[in-house]
């Protein structure tokens, strides 16, 4: 099966604006998470092809997109985002079809794509520099300038997300990237190189070389002129990719996994806490990097909320992406594997409750029911490591002292969130929780692009999103004038 996406043969790769083969000669087949079809075929970049992307990404930065006013570069992202949002269509069944992602969902993270072009686009020319007050005779102020060349590494479970945040900000800040998309997903990435093509954007300002993580990955991390390294990914590669760019002593950014809690107290409003405890663990079949896998709950609510959270469980659906459910499949049989071996690693403790797997859901489909764990001791291994599936666990605590010591038990520190209406107590664990993002009353706070993210401990570091990312994507030039 080939595929055309946006008009463009997707077995090739991006490169100074030109659609490529492989100079591996070699090309690596998508699978549909929904039925196990093959897709179409995608290029295989090795080690040339990236050297190509980063010269090409070079060459743009002393040609012109290395002399654009920074209101040029905004305006374009701005645009790149309009076109976005008018491809809707496509860019929604290209990320369904690769992701396995209910319809609805794939359309939110289109218009989230958008949203970090227009944010970016915006954002381009409102970082400055400052003066500094020194000695007298002197004249000392800061230019914030791009790194150069940036690598972005991105994964399966929301492309277009993960590519609006990291190479929004980016090519916000002047740099010129290199992008290598995930094997099992890389549809959308292809479709957004070529609307930036078509929205205005400079030769060689964005290269995209989809490929093996070994190969095209690996050489993207350890190649010389590359100034500045964004992945977003799996622990065990994040912390290969920070050995790789200490080579070259180039910045990273890791944003990893997660065992992310919230935190239900006596005096929680459960109407409003009920689906977002739920819907932040069964998102995008729980393939999320904050999802939300360990809910705590205070004893005195604890039985009420298993049983209202079982009875959401029995009513979630699994299906293909297009049937548009609560759930689609896992990304890959392999990943639903993974997910299967941590659910047979429960057997020892209370399911409460399982969603079901429709009746026309494939059988050569990545399908696993959503499953609840009740009474999970905090030191259980699925309390304690990521699944990346739609498996949460209930674990019960007594007060505001157990609460913190159980969702600062694991190695990870992504986000949390507290369900209380003691706006004290808000205060005092917003403060105390180990992680990244806290949300007070909500999860997630519907995704917003203008919000510093990213985690503590073996979620990684750096900071994503919002303003704060253009400081991560940029380097700060001290210049002192002595003049007399
Ligand atoms: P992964 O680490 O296997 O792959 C992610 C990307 O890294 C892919 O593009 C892959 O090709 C590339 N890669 C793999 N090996 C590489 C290497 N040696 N050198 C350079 N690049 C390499 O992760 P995954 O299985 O695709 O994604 C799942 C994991 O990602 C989960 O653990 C999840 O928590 C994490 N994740 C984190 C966030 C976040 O924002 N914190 C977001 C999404 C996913």
């Amino acid at each position: 099966m080939t595929l055309k996406v946006m008009n463009i043969d997707p077995s090739l790769c991006f490169v100074a604006n030109t659609w490529v083969p492989a100079l591996s000669a070699q090309t690596l087949s998508l699978g549909n998470p929904s039925d196990g079809s093959t897709i179409c075929e995608i290029a295989r970049g090795n080690a040339d092809d990236i050297a190509c992307a980063v010269g090409a990404a070079e060459a743009a930065l002393v040609g012109e997109w290395g002399q654009m006013p920074a209101f040029e570069r905004g305006r374009i992202l701005t645009r790149i985002g309009t076109e976005v949002l008018k491809n809707i269509n496509e860019l929604t069944t290209l990320e369904s079809m690769d992701v396995g992602k209910p319809t609805k969902q794939a359309r939110a993270d289109v218009i989230a794509l958008a949203r970090y072009m227009e944010f970016y686009g915006g954002a381009a020319d409102k970082i400055h520099g400052e003066t500094i007050p020194f000695q007298d005779g002197y004249t000392v102020y800061t230019l914030r300038e791009p790194h150069g060349v940036t690598g972005h590494i991105v994964p399966w479970n929301y492309p277009m997300q993960i590519i609006g945040r990291s190479v929004g900000a980016a090519l916000a800040m002047g740099n010129a990237c290199v992008l290598k998309p995930a094997e099992e997903a890389c549809l959308t990435a292809l479709a957004f190189a070529e609307i930036c093509k078509q929205a205005g954007l400079p030769d060689g300002a964005l290269n995209v070389v989809p490929g093996l993580g070994a190969e095209a990955g690996a050489a993207l991390t350890a190649h010389p002129s590359v100034h500045h390294v964004s992945f977003t990914g799996s622990v065990g590669v994040g912390k290969m990719i920070q050995s790789s760019s200490a080579q070259n002593a180039v910045p990273v950014t890791l944003e990893l996994g997660g065992k992310s809690p919230q935190l239900v107290f006596d005096d929680a409003d459960l109407d409003a806490a009920l689906p977002f405890l739920v819907n932040a663990g069964i998102q995008n079949a729980g393939q999320t990097c904050s999802a939300s896998s360990r809910i705590l709950v205070q004893r005195g609510v604890y039985d009420q909320v298993v049983a209202r959270m079982a009875t959401a469980y029995a009513k979630l659906r699994v299906g293909p992406a297009s049937d548009d459910l609560e759930l689609g499949p896992l990304i890959s049989q392999r990943q639903k594997d993974i997910v299967q071996g941590f659910i047979d690693q429960g057997a020892d403790l209370r399911c409460a409750a399982t969603g079901q797997i429709m009746g026309n859901a494939p059988g050569t489909g990545a399908y696993i029911a959503p499953t609840l764990f009740a009474d999970v001791p905090p030191d259980h291994m699925l309390a304690q490591q990521e699944i990346f599936g739609p498996v949460q666990v209930v674990i019960p605590f007594e007060d505001e002292d157990d609460a913190i010591a159980i969702a600062n038990g694991t190695d990870f520190g992504l986000v949390a969130s507290v369900w209380t209406a003691n706006g004290a107590r808000q205060m005092r664990l917003a403060k105390r929780l180990r992680a990244g993002q806290v949300f007070l009353n909500n999860y997630g706070a519907a995704g917003g692009v203008e919000l510093p993210f990213g985690g503590v401990g073996l979620s990684g570091h750096g900071r994503e999103k919002g303003f704060e990312a253009l400081y991560g994507f940029s380097t700060l030039k001290t210049v002192a004038a002595l003049h007399g």
